[in-house]
């Protein structure tokens, strides 16, 4: 099987998450389905890129707006969390962010979008979770997928100097600082080796089953796939 599309930054993070994830999203065409902790987690986004980038009054004014993407359902706690965001601790105010930027790399053909790119004392790259799972703290997915993140900046921006990297949690009020080093860099650069090895076909896809499964936005349709 040939790659007929760039990697992505969530390929490669989905393939530490578990190889089938990265496989079923790859390999077959079943679409994901937007369930309903997607589409929240997608206004949340909003609302915490607002704060950032105009401070908690504009978001306060663009609630109502933010709400009308969901479901009505939805609203109740939508609206408490979006007010829990307006009296989050973690205080990030950067107004020349850059939201969502797509970063190609040429070297690595990869793509991917940060949540967060801002250019403070030196560069910062953001990556906001909304977990809907009981797990407050980055997992290896999440530090891979930041480090790569810092790989595809790098070289968009010819930039090799000192980056902050964080991961946050703005409901739980917690932030992580992930620390770059070469030993990172290597094996996110080997990652993406092990996830083209077993998308053409190269290497056998892992038996995986876990408590992950729980919390996967593919396991409706999961056991459908071959595993083998
Ligand atoms: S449901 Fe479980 S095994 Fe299937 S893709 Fe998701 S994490 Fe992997």
């Amino acid at each position: 099987m040939v790659i007929t599309r760039k990697l992505t930054v969530r390929d490669i993070s989905n393939f530490v998450y578990c190889p089938l994830k990265a496989y079923i999203s790859m390999r077959t065409e079943i679409q994901q389905i937007k369930t309903k902790q997607m589409i929240a987690g997608e206004i949340l986004h909003k609302a915490f890129f607002i704060k950032v980038k105009h401070g908690i009054a504009t978001l306060e004014r663009e609630i109502q707006s933010l709400l009308n993407n969901a479901p009505r359902q939805m609203h109740n706690s939508l609206l408490r969390k979006i007010k829990s965001l307006t009296k989050s601790k973690i205080k990030i105010k950067l107004p020349h962010a850059l939201i969502e930027p797509t970063l190609t790399s040429i070297v690595h053909q990869v793509t991917g979008k940060p949540d967060i790119v801002g250019f403070a004392k030196k560069p910062i790259i953001i990556e906001v979770k909304f977990p809907t799972n009981p797990i407050q703290e980055p997992t290896n997915s999440d530090v891979v997928q930041i480090i790569w993140y810092y790989i595809l900046f790098s070289e968009v921006y010819n930039y090799q100097g000192p980056v902050s990297l964080l991961i946050v949690y703005p409901l739980q009020n917690k932030l992580f600082p992930i620390k770059l080093t070469q030993h990172a860099i290597k094996y996110a650069l080997s990652v993406k080796e092990k996830l083209i090895a077993t998308i053409t076909d190269m290497a056998p896809l892992p038996k995986v089953r876990s408590r992950k499964c729980n919390y996967c936005e593919f396991k409706t349709f999961c056991h459908m796939v071959i595993r083998p």
